[in-house]
């Protein structure tokens, strides 16, 4: 058996891992490459394989950087299932089609007028890929092969997230593989906590946050009421959150209404201005049976009416941007997470030059990006081509995350009865994955732990 790691190596996107036997070969999600300026070529670089001969795809999550490069998969000829959870699925009929539409956009962009240079994909590809997939539950025994058989555990990451275990029967041998996919740090809110895993013969575990500690959640949520409270009793301004449409959205939703319900903040309007993070809601409320029993029972409290606390979906574009005349009392949170397109640009160009309001940072703002200028500390930015002072305040939410931290992953590694034959670290900047595997052999006695190179292949 041999596997080969295609992405995800030494980084934190891209992730992509193929298998190869006697008998089949399959892949282990298709990320798309983000971030820096290589992305673009190794997205469009040839595959290392050949699309054809992929028997079928096993999917941890719907996070672009675990999917992206689905339709370019497809279109390359790979015609196999793609098995993935039926949340995953729903989930992957609005990403896919949106990154789609973001790479049909961008190739218009670049070419000008009269130019060539076609899309990474189109809409039409990623329509093509989405029927390749095949949903199905968690703990529950799928077989994509004769030869292989594999159960979807759930990774408490993101709504749909899964930890995959794969056994694999070749050379006269009945192996074990186990794919963490992305984990989710335990105790946070909508998700489950990550399924405990207890033995594997040979391990790919993610180590994006393998050298540091989240804030804990009731410093986070202290640190929200305060904006919160500051800004709409004392200043009279609006909070202007930008945040990522598919569960970061989610994730302050929880947290705004559960700090209402303990009276720890005023009456306010909330407006989740961004198409896409209303259809992921309406998702996330779909696969109810997946939410954990605290978002469950703040569910059944939102179902009665409650005075005070006005939760809107904005979809049309006259809706959005008939927010710019709202002065106080709102809570305004849109896409895109980065603040470098969509709504939040015109949210932050009405309020960002406005010293009652603030400016709420919800997530991971990459270097070049509106969102990091504002974080970095920048006296005045452009938005669209002009200049609008900083005078807001700004706040950076530290504890959300939808990674388990180092303690967290030691915590589910600890789980492990005796350790793997082979241990990979994936799915994170080099620096941090050598720093977590030294942590493995330093903590849990486990020797065989390496960090892949991207394009190393190992033979098991
Ligand atoms: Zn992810």
């Amino acid at each position: 058996m041999k596997i080969t790691f295609l992405g995800g190596a030494g980084e934190v996107t891209g992730s992509c891992y193929l298998v190869e036997t006697a008998h089949t070969r399959f892949l282990v999600d298709c990320g798309m490459f983000q971030g820096g300026r290589e992305a673009g070529p190794k997205n469009r670089a040839r595959f290392a394989f050949d699309p054809r001969a992929v028997d079928f795809v096993l999917l941890t999550h719907a996070h672009i950087d675990h999917s992206g490069l689905l339709p370019r998969l497809a279109a390359e000829g790979f015609h196999g299932p793609i098995y993935a959870t039926a949340a995953t699925c729903d989930l992957l009929q609005v990403m896919l089609l949106d990154s789609a539409h973001i790479q049909e956009k961008e190739a218009e962009w670049q070419r000008g007028p009269g130019k060539g240079g076609a899309p990474l994909y189109t809409v039409a590809q990623a329509e093509h890929a989405l029927k390749q997939l095949k949903p199905i539950a968690y703990d529950t025994e799928i077989h994509p092969h004769a030869s292989v058989r594999s159960i979807y555990r759930d990774a408490g990451h993101i709504l749909g997230s899964a930890i995959i275990e794969v056994w694999v029967a070749a050379d006269g041998r009945n192996r074990k593989i186990v794919f963490s996919g992305d984990l989710g740090q335990p105790m946070r809110p909508i998700v489950r906590d990550p399924a405990v895993v207890t033995g594997a013969d040979v391990l790919l575990v993610e180590s994006t946050y393998g050298n540091r500690l989240h804030k804990t959640m009731a410093e986070t949520l202290n640190e929200l009421e305060h904006a919160i409270v500051d800004t709409l009793k004392r200043k009279g301004g609006n909070v202007i959150v930008p945040a990522f449409a598919v569960g970061r959205t989610q994730e302050l939703l929880y947290l705004l209404i559960d700090l209402y319900r303990k009276q720890r903040l005023p009456a306010m309007d909330i407006y989740v201005d961004s198409p896409m993070a209303m259809r992921a809601t309406e998702i996330t409320l779909r696969h109810g049976s997946l939410l954990d029993t605290e978002s469950a029972n703040l569910m059944q409290w939102m179902r009665k009416k409650h005075d005070g606390l006005h939760i809107n979906f904005v979809q049309d574009v006259e809706e959005s941007i008939a927010l710019h005349r709202i002065k106080s009392g709102a809570v305004i949170i849109s896409a895109s997470g980065m603040c470098d397109a969509g709504r939040i640009k015109y949210h932050l160009q009405h309020n960002l030059g406005r010293p009652e309001c603030t400016i709420l940072i919800t997530g991971f703002q990459a270097a070049g990006t509106l969102g990091r200028r504002i974080v970095d500390g920048a006296k005045e930015v452009r938005i669209f081509d002009t200049k609008v002072p900083v005078r807001a305040d700004v706040y950076t939410l530290g504890g959300l995350s939808a990674h388990a931290d180092q303690a967290a992953l030691l915590g589910w590694l600890g789980h492990f009865k005796q350790a793997p034959q082979r241990t990979f670290i994936v799915h994170g900047e080099q620096l941090t994955a050598e720093l977590f595997a030294d942590m493995l052999r330093q903590r849990l006695g486990w020797h065989n732990v390496s960090v892949p190179q991207r394009h190393a292949s190992v033979t098991i």
